[in-house]
């Protein structure tokens, strides 16, 4: 079985661990990292706006 990697949409980094929301890959790092965020911080906003933008940017 071959390992696949996924790019993160939120780090731009290839990681073979994560999770797929929104049609967006997110790895387990920045999974994390959300999960840590309250949605009233500016951080927020900004990986909320990452996914939105990727899934404009699919084709
Ligand atoms: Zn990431």
């Amino acid at each position: 079985m071959r390992e696949s990697v996924t790019i993160c949409k939120i780090c731009d980094v290839p990681k073979r661990s994560g999770l797929h929301l929104m049609h967006a890959f997110i790895c387990s790092d920045c999974e994390k990292e959300i999960l840590q965020t309250s949605p009233e911080e500016e951080r927020y906003q900004y990986y909320v706006d990452r996914l939105k933008v990727s899934s404009y940017q699919k084709q």
